[in-house]
């Protein structure tokens, strides 16, 4: 199969959702954030170089990555931060690029939070659908999924590229500042767009 297409914005935007519209459309499917939760779960590939790097505290023998630990250090430590991604991101790569070559339908899209602020991606992706809406919006979405308090998740939000950033790094976008149905209608006209490209 070609090159995917990625699907990214910020924390909350509404990528999952676009995604899952988008799926029952036809697409193919590959959430990076999934394999990475694989990928570091109890018996996970990564869990071996994790330990060796961060030691049983982090990585208890038998279990699985501590992530509230993980994401507390990385967030506080850039070198450990640096550390994990060397361990993960090359791992999560491969196993996207598996299963984007496995997978059926017109296309396929590789949802990935960081897509535009980790490098690597960019040169593997075919070109970039960024999920938007306004910064307050987002703030009050995530606050009600996740029970963080607002300002650890304006903490995470300033760790994500800023929206104008993201704007002008898409190749289509979808505007997630109304209701659920507006969003499945953008997806829809995008779907037929995509599986009509030429490749
Ligand atoms: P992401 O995958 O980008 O983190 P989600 O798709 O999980 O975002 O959406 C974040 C939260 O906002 C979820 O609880 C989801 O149900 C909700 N949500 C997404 N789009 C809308 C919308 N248009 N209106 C209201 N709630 C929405």
């Amino acid at each position: 199969m070609s090159r995917p297409i990625g699907l990214t914005g910020g924390i909350g935007s509404g990528k999952s959702t676009a995604a899952g519209f988008l799926a029952r459309l036809g697409a193919g499917v590959v959430d990076a954030d999934e394999i990475s939760r694989e990928l570091t779960a109890a018996g996970g590939a990564a869990l071996p170089a994790l330990r060796e790097a961060f030691g049983d505290r982090m990585v208890p023998p038998g279990g699985a990555l501590d992530r509230a630990a993980m994401r507390a250090l990385a967030f506080a430590d850039p070198a450990a931060r640096g550390r994990l991604e060397a361990i993960l991101h090359p791992m999560i790569r491969e196993e996207s690029a598996r299963r984007v070559a496995a997978a059926s339908g017109p296309y396929c899209l590789l949802v990935v939070p960081l897509l535009l602020e980790s490098g690597g991606w960019g040169r593997r992706v075919e070109r970039v659908v960024v999920v938007d809406l306004a910064e307050g919006l987002q703030l009050e979405r995530t606050v009600a999924r996740s029970g963080l308090a607002p300002a650890e998740v304006r903490a995470i939000m300033a760790t994500q590229w800023p929206r104008w950033r993201r704007l002008q790094a898409a190749d289509d976008v979808l505007w997630n500042g109304g209701t659920p149905e507006q969003l499945r209608a953008q997806c829809e006209r995008l779907h037929g767009r995509l599986a009509a490209r030429p490749r």
